[in-house]
């Protein structure tokens, strides 16, 4: 007997949209996949969960476009298990809800593959929770019925029994009937359903670009047109429909569907995004800065030798924390080589990051700019005689220096990152850009506002400039942004992420 292990298939049900809305199952299913064949509606997020390692191969089914026939589709599941592969098949949704699950599962079956199903969350109930509306309701729906909207309701033979449905089930769900949904509306009215039965059209169900659309049976369809929905999208029909005025929530998130494009360095960009996606934003990255460290470290290597003869370590950047402690551990491999030096923080940023390496910070500005930093430090005085490190950017502001330098201080600057413009952009992002179609763009820096100005063309750039929506973090930033003569429309009033947050959350307040 062969001893290796068998090939295995799990029906994975991706969920509906939002890549938090997939099981824990299906998750662990992810991460021990050693192939992965996905569909078109998954979010290609999910794919992380997986190995690096893992195949990984897009099969994507949508109505207008096949990538791939459902019987290839089969014929490649089938060969990979038989490779003794574990093998996830990654569908939107649930696997066994108009997914083509049990298809697959028949295939599996005659050719003796081992495989499990993991439900997944379905459209159709997932995308009306997202937009407030429950499918059953005790005093308005006990029975909900999911019907597909691809047949067309006018052909002969029609497998869909519209005068059952139409009056005996209270909550319709269709999938897939957005161009059906003339056919669709005309046979439940024919059957008896009443016209001014609510009914709700939500495309994009659990993504921050979901729509809804409410109207009537006998309205819907031109209020459908009128706000040129497609699919994908879910149609559900009944009272229920009706709750979405008091009971919606995610479309009222305070930057639901707000276009915010963050010009943070990858690196750091994600903490902002999370935040505003958080509250409804659709947010896109476009890095205008990338951090280097490897010009720097000879820059580094005297202060780190010497790194206990230091009685100050003053931080201004989370990039400095991270360049000072890699050089620190990589040179000395034990943080108590930072001896006694005390630490100071520019804001809660910087703080959180020294935080990481399990150290404290003895003192932080009062507001997180250089000046907010000096007077903080002043009162931690008096520096006649002290030896303060400023780990730093390359370019950076003189002030800190050179007043502590006054006071008496012996101060050592070293360069512990250079920051670099990126050399790619994306395009399509900056058609955005110059064509207005975004809501913001966030500048946490005066370099991410210079670099991003030199990802244009003079003559892009003219175009774009007088109608830039530029959120600044603060009065530095904003004082950069004028010099290209640009008026921010938000500045910060707290200069840290969160502050940033506040102030484009004030701003779409009013
Ligand atoms: N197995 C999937 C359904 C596949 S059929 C599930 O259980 O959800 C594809 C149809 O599902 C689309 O035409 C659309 O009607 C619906 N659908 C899938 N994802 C959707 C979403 N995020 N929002 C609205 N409708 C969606």
């Amino acid at each position: 007997m062969n001893t290796r292990k068998r090939g295995k298939v799990f029906l994975v049900g991706a969920g509906p949209g939002d890549s938090g809305l997939i099981t824990l199952k299906g998750v662990q299913c992810l991460e021990k996949a050693e192939v992965v064949i996905y569909d078109y509606l998954s979010d290609p997020a999910l794919l992380e969960h997986a190995p690096g390692t893992a195949e990984k191969i897009y099969v994507g089914k949508s109505a207008s476009q096949h990538t791939m026939e459902q019987d290839d589709i089969n014929a490649l599941i089938v060969k990979k298990a038989r490779e003794r592969k574990i093998v996830v098949r990654l569908k939107g949704g649930d696997p066994f809800v108009f997914g083509r699950g049990g298809e697959e599962c028949e295939v599996l079956k005659d050719a003796g593959v081992l495989y499990e199903v993991v439900p997944g969350v379905t459209a159709g109930i997932a995308a009306p929770a997202y937009a407030g509306i429950p499918v059953t309701h005790r005093g308005f729906a006990s029975s909900v019925a999911f019907i597909t909207g691809n047949e067309d309701p006018t052909k002969a033979q029609t497998n869909i029994r519209w005068e059952h449905l139409a009056k005996g089930v209270d909550t319709l769900v269709f999938y897939m009937g957005v161009g059906n949904l003339p056919g669709i509306t005309a046979e439940l009215m024919k059957h008896g359903r009443a016209p001014e039965t609510p009914v709700a059209v939500i495309r994009w169900g659990t993504k921050s670009t979901q729509q809804t659309v409410t109207g009537t049976l006998d309205t819907i369809v031109e209020m459908v047109a009128l706000k040129g929905i497609k699919p994908p999208a879910i149609t559900i029909v009944g009272l229920v429909v009706s709750l979405r005025d008091q009971l919606q929530w995610f479309e009222r998130r305070p930057l639901f569907g707000k276009r915010i494009i963050n010009t943070r360095s990858r690196a750091q960009a994600s903490a902002l995004s999370e935040r505003l996606r958080d509250l409804g934003a659709v947010v896109q990255e476009l890095p205008t800065i990338e951090i280097d460290t490897a010009a720097s470290a000879s820059a580094m290597a005297a202060p780190i030798a010497n790194i206990d003869k230091y009685n100050w370590i003053v931080f201004t950047s989370p990039n400095g924390v991270e360049a000072f402690f890699t050089a620190l551990l990589a040179t000395w491999g034990d943080i108590r080589a930072l001896g006694n030096a005390r630490i100071a923080s520019i804001g809660p940023g910087t703080s959180a990051a020294i935080n990481a390496y399990r150290l404290k910070v003895n003192v932080t500005a009062e507001e997180a700019v250089a000046e907010g930093l000096l007077k903080s430090l002043e009162a931690a005085g008096p520096w006649t005689g002290k030896t303060v490190l400023l780990p730093r950017a390359e370019k950076a502001r003189d002030i800190l220096p050179e007043t502590l330098q006054r006071w008496g201080a012996h101060v050592t600057v070293a360069a512990a990152y250079r920051t670099v413009r990126p050399t790619f952009l994306d395009p399509s992002i900056k058609d955005a850009i110059i064509n207005n179609n975004y809501d913001l763009i966030t500048f946490s820096s005066s370099s991410t506002f210079d670099n991003f100005v030199a990802l244009f063309t003079t003559e892009e750039f003219s175009r774009t400039a007088p109608a830039l929506k530029a959120v600044s973090i603060g009065p530095i930033t904003t004082t950069t942004i004028r010099h290209y003569g640009i008026e921010p429309l938000i500045e910060a009033s707290e200069h840290t992420i969160p502050g940033l947050v506040t102030a484009i959350e004030e701003y779409f307040k009013k």
